[in-house]
């Protein structure tokens, strides 16, 4: 093989990197990259295994004179996003990444880079094969599936680890831990529909122009809900008894800020429908009004239209979506004061949809700790027995909470200031990382998350400064020298 990165030290680091980029990796695909791991411990003699998700664990011993201290273990995710830029054709379930050094940085040919999580795999790599740093007994665990629901970490039997202090090596900056992380779950209210038919005049009302945002790391910037600010309007509009609601639909995704929320509403004649349009007009624009500073591209449209036998709701289903929307509770539920850009416990009413069949709510609520998450989840299940909806929840991942006392953040901040004269900033990562699930199932653990500066993660412009992955990298092995007794 060819290597493209030329010059920097320890050389053995960078050409890991480049034996797993030349390995098709995508999400659901790792089993290459899983083989040619245990295939690296076993020719050197590592005691490894491999599970059915396809994860891998490898030991190796503390060095000599370490052979007795706590084990340690390093985790990142074998997997990648696959994003291509448009009008390239790459394969990436048989084509490796083509590699470009530029200006000090590495990237990936019209693709993703993978550098979230390959960085964390050549780490690993790289350490599991030098024979002469200093460092505890080793647990390297590369996990599968992160990108789709953390599922190598959800599968992984952990009673098998011995370790009790985690550095997971997932983090995308540079001079930055993350030492706590939220646990989520999809929670849908959900009722069958009940349709009638009305003629007349149709309104249709939109809410658009928000900024929108992702539902945990955006949900501290008070952006508006295009949902929660048209169950205001509907709120407004089902007082009058002749208002008949044919669509309530809002939102793609239960991990977004909905952007845009749309409804219809059928009246018997057209002068009511006017006079509900007005309705509308005032009370949107007392909203656009007070959302300028937030959402100043907030906007409300109308339109009417004569309807024939359209379906609409049953008034008791119209009503119960409209006041269910309004009472639900939305935003940030819970900080730490005690920190800055601290969300512990939030909630994001993500999707609303009518369809033939049935109407829905799907909220995505998030938290570091479970208490909230519980107390969250009675919240939601009491709010849809109110108005007559069952309750469904998927997708639970467990979080991390923040700990008071952490010996491996202090360790890494010492560590950190030692080399850099500066100060290693922690911070709450207010969506799921693996580390919740490690937490869970390994009581007592230790853990934090760093990693190399790595920018437009996800995305075909993913790319990762050389010298950051060298200190980041430099910064983890002294930590491993530290915990084995070394200076
Ligand atoms: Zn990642």
């Amino acid at each position: 093989m060819e290597y493209r990165i030329r010059g920097w030290e320890p050389a053995a680091l960078f050409r890991f990197f480049e034996d797993i980029s030349a390995i098709p990796r995508g999400s659901g695909n790792e089993k290459a990259a899983s083989d040619f791991v245990l295939n690296f411990a076993r020719s050197r003699g590592l005691e490894a295994w491999q599970d059915a998700s396809g994860n891998v664990v490898v030991r190796k011993d503390g060095s000599p004179g370490a052979e007795g201290c706590p084990p340690v273990i390093l985790q990142g995710h074998l997997d990648m996003v696959c994003e291509t830029r448009a009008g390239v054709a790459h394969d990436f379930r048989a084509q490796g990444l083509d590699l470009v050094v530029e200006d000090g940085a590495l990237r990936a040919n019209g693709t993703t880079l993978g550098a979230d999580d390959g960085a964390a795999v050549a780490m690993m790599l790289a350490v599991l094969d030098a024979p002469d740093l200093v460092h505890p007994p080793l647990e390297c665990v590369f996990t599968t599936g992160e990108e789709i629901g953390l599922l190598g970490a959800q599968g992984l039997d952990m009673s098998r680890l011995r370790g009790r202090t985690l550095i997971n090596l997932d983090s995308e900056e540079e001079g930055l831990a993350i030492v706590s992380s939220a646990g989520g779950m999809r929670f849908t209210l959900s009722r069958p529909a009940a349709w009638e038919q009305a003629s007349g005049t149709a309104l249709g009302v939109s809410v658009s122009g928000l900024r929108g945002g992702h539902s945990g790391g955006d949900i501290d910037r008070e952006r508006g809900n295009a949902i929660k600010l048209m169950a205001r309007l509907l709120r407004r509009l089902l007082r009058e008894p002749e208002a008949r609601l044919a669509d309530f639909t809002g939102g793609g995704k239960d991990n977004a800020i909905p952007r845009e929320c749309a409804a219809t509403l059928v009246y018997p004649d057209e002068a009511a429908a006017r006079r509900a349009q007005e309705a509308v007009r005032t009370l949107a624009g007392d909203m656009a009004e007070a959302l300028r500073p937030t959402e100043p591209g907030f906007a409300c449209a109308t339109a009417l239209e004569p309807a024939e036998a359209v379906p609409v709701l049953s008034r008791e289903i119209a009503r119960a979506m409209a006041d269910a929307a309004f009472l639900a509770p939305n935003g940030v539920r819970q900080r730490n004061p005690q920190k800055e850009n601290f969300v512990v416990a939030s909630l994001n009413l993500g999707i609303v949809s009518t369809t033939p069949e049935a109407c829905s709510l799907v909220f995505l609520p998030r938290s570091s700790v479970e208490t909230f998450q519980e107390e969250t989840a009675e919240l939601l299940t009491l709010l849809g027995e109110t108005f007559g909806f069952s309750v469904e929840v998927s997708g639970r991942y467990p979080g991390w909470a923040y700990a008071e006392r952490s010996p491996i953040r202090e360790l890494f901040q010492a560590v950190y200031r030692e080399q850099t004269g500066r100060e290693l900033r922690a911070e709450a990562f207010h969506a799921g990382l693996e580390c919740g699930l490690f937490v869970q199932g390994l009581p007592g653990l230790d853990a934090i998350s760093v990693g190399p500066d790595i920018r437009d993660i996800h995305t075909p412009d993913e790319r990762m400064p050389l010298d950051s992955f060298a200190r980041c990298y430099a910064l983890v092995t002294a930590v491993l020298a530290r915990l084995a007794g070394g200076q």
